[in-house]
């Protein structure tokens, strides 16, 4: 059976740069970044090369709803 694979997509003006959806990331596939969004923080992003199961778990603990899973 084929492995589910997805991809993510976080709104670095949305995002607030509390970390969570790092700490929650069963891949440990998103990080933050150093490059400050217009408010003032440091956005998270989905790393390059990371792995990504498409469990929508990131995106379930972003308070801003700054994530979008792809699956497939
Ligand atoms: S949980 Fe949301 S606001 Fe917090 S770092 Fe992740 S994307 Fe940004
Ligand atoms: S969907 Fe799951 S595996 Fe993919 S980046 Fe989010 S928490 Fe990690």
């Amino acid at each position: 059976m084929a492995t589910v694979k997805g991809y993510i997509e976080i709104d670095r003006e949305l995002c607030k740069g509390c970390e969570v959806c790092i700490s929650f990331c069963p891949k440990g596939s998103i990080s933050r970044t150093d490059k400050l969004n217009a408010a003032g923080y440091f956005p998270a992003s989905f790393s390059k090369d990371g792995e990504c199961t498409g469990c929508a778990i990131c995106a379930l603990v972003c308070a801003e709803v700054a994530i979008e899973v792809y699956r497939g």
